[in-house]
């Protein structure tokens, strides 16, 4: 990719860490100074992206006041894939787990863009 992220706060052992490194592979569809986003290794839709902060922020949890434009941040990108996706008028899902009850399973924030296909409601 073009553009690299200019610092790596990479947080030893981090997969979402690594792959924005490229230390390993991924289907990387975006990459800036802040922000990356690529396709989930086990989609649940048509259209499954992650888009992630290129800093390593676990979770919701730790987010700090100087992080807010960078979550927001994370919307723009993801309108923008949903797009590209042609997913904007279908629509689509923006998740972000948190913790056990959410079923987080890696602990560097990630929004899930998913679309492509009738969902259902809420859990
Ligand atoms: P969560 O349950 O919100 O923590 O979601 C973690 C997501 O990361 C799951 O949907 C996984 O399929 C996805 N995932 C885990 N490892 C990788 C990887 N190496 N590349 C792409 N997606 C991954
Ligand atoms: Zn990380």
């Amino acid at each position: 990719m073009t553009n690299q992220p200019s610092s790596n706060h990479t947080n030893n052992g981090c997969v979402f860490c690594k792959i924005i490194a490229d230390e390993l592979p991924s289907q990387k569809l975006y990459q800036d100074q802040s922000i990356t986003a690529f396709r989930d290794i086990n989609p649940v839709a048509t259209t499954h992206i992650l888009v992630v902060p290129n800093k390593h922020i676990p979770s919701t949890n730790e987010l700090a006041a100087e992080d807010e434009q960078l979550v927001g941040r994370l919307f723009t990108i993801a309108r923008q894939l949903a797009e590209e996706e042609g997913i904007e008028e279908s629509g689509y899902r923006l998740i972000i787990n948190t913790g056990p009850d959410a079923g987080q399973e890696v602990f560097h924030l990630h929004l899930h863009l998913i679309g492509g296909r009738r969902m259902g409601h809420l859990p």
